[in-house]
């Protein structure tokens, strides 16, 4: 068969509801152009983010009630740890409640002033978490990464020869080199066995270890499986335990690839970096066996980390992604290629032609999408990565790119149609979308705060 089914059935459903343009319109403006000061109520297909969005499974509400709410030992923690290292495979497991949680606790633990991470696109909150520790995060991807049309397989990989040359001068200042699995901000692109392998031999050459951000490494894993000589015939569990083979330790959002509401994870080998981390966690997250969530928590990503991994799940999930960029492109859109795994990616810059890199192309179009057809997209380009110069110009990043991010389970394919249907409609009148910029504007992560007028 072809055609590639849900591989669910929906048990409960959440109305989401129709506006009018004009509702839409007024509801924008009273949010200052700013998707993220919506309520999630008028919206009516959200894809701001594939984090925390994702519909759990009967077996994961059924965990729910398994939930072990003791303050410390509680079962649920001894769960969750086996869960995490039977795929990740490191020794200490240390929960947190989201990504950033597990980013600024390894960067409090380990991150000195003037030290520099570099890695393969750093995420928004991770560069963030670096630069507050007074660090450098140094983004070095592969040259095909920077090109949107470009077709290579694996456009998440690092650039090994700037590793290698990066390590070489500056080893004494890197605490740890960070691959990001899938890459998010590079537009979802997986990195090869073959990258990761090639950089844990470099790293190891230096003595500097090697961290993943995982939150994504299941849908790496099937790429992997997909698009790489020698895995066709291995598990997605398999492929992702190799991949963390060759890692010291992860951080996870556990919001995106365990199927969970909210949740984080640190991974890792070393005990002493373990000490300080877990001194921390007590801080300011919670005890060590629960880091922040409630047991139920704990419960409920312990069996996601299982779902996540199931073939029939990521055979769906890549394929549903792709077919919403497969009939995007059919309309002429301007996209970045490959197709992400959680995610497709349109090229703001080449969308709004009309518009200049100050007009913010991308986060207009996020705008223009909304008004148009009631869907939230996230703008991952100029007013995220935007930043002003000592001189007071702008230096605008390599891509300008606006994220349709696809919850887990969500949506069926009629949504998708649907989403598909509208951006080819605002593709044909463009040149109508107005530009923006900016009335007020944060220094620290300004996609989600900032206001704007139409210009
Ligand atoms: C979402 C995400 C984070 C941050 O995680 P939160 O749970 O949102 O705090 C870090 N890295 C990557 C790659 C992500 O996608």
């Amino acid at each position: 068969m072809k055609t590639i089914i849900e591989p669910f059935r929906i048990k409960v459903v959440e109305p989401i509801r129709m506006t009018t343009r004009e509702e839409r319109e007024q509801k924008m403006a009273q949010a200052d152009f700013n998707p993220f000061r919506l309520r999630a109520e008028d919206v009516l297909i959200d894809l701001l983010t594939d984090s925390g969005t994702g519909a759990m499974s009967t077996r994961q509400w059924a965990g729910i009630m398994e939930g072990d709410e003791s303050y410390a030992g509680a079962r649920s923690f001894f769960r969750f740890e086996a869960a995490v290292r039977g795929v990740f495979g490191h020794r200490h497991v240390i929960p947190t409640h989201q990504g950033r949680a597990s980013e600024r606790l390894l960067c409090a633990a380990v991150v000195k002033q003037g030290d520099l991470i570099p890695g393969n696109t750093h995420f928004d909150t991770t560069r963030a978490n670096i630069e507050a520790s007074h660090a450098e995060a140094l983004d070095i991807p592969i040259a095909e990464a920077r090109d949107p049309e470009n077709l290579h397989p694996f456009k998440g990989n690092i650039d090994l020869d700037r590793l290698a040359q990066v390590l070489e001068r500056e080893h004494h200042r890197v605490p740890f080199v960070l691959i990001t699995v899938t890459n998010n901000s590079g537009g979802g692109q997986p990195v090869s066995m073959e990258n990761l392998r090639s950089a844990k031999s470099i790293c190891q050459r230096f003595g500097v270890p090697l961290f993943l951000d995982a939150a994504r490494f299941a849908e790496n894993a099937y790429f992997i499986k997909l698009r790489e000589p020698g895995f066709q015939d291995k598990s997605p569990r398999e492929i992702a335990k190799e991949m963390f083979s060759y890692s010291d330790g992860a951080l996870m959002s556990m919001k995106k690839d365990a199927f969970g509401n909210i949740g984080g994870v640190i991974s890792l080998n070393s005990d002493s970096w373990a000490e300080k981390i877990r001194t921390l966690l007590i801080l300011t997250e919670g005890f060590v066996t629960y880091g922040g969530l409630a047991g139920r928590d704990l419960e409920a990503l312990a069996i996601g980390l299982e779902e996540v991994l199931e073939e029939d799940y990521l055979r769906y999930r890549i394929a549903s992604t792709a077919y919403v960029g497969k009939h995007l492109e059919a309309e002429g859109v301007p996209l970045l290629k490959p197709f992400g795994g959680h995610a497709i990616y349109l090229n703001g810059r080449k969308f709004c032609e009309h518009l200049q890199d100050e007009q913010l192309p991308g986060w207009s179009l996020s705008v223009a999408l909304y008004e148009h057809a009631g869907i939230r997209a996230c703008e991952i380009g100029n007013v995220m990565f935007g930043r002003r110069k000592p001189d007071g110009s702008w230096q605008w990043p390599a891509l300008d790119l606006v994220r349709l991010a696809i919850p887990r389970r969500v949506y069926t394919q009629s949504h998708m149609d649907y989403v598909v249907e509208a951006i080819g409609e605002l593709y044909r009148k463009r040149q109508e979308i107005r530009g923006l910029t900016f009335v007020q504007r944060h220094d620290v992560l300004p996609h989600f705060s900032a206001r704007f007028r139409k210009v």
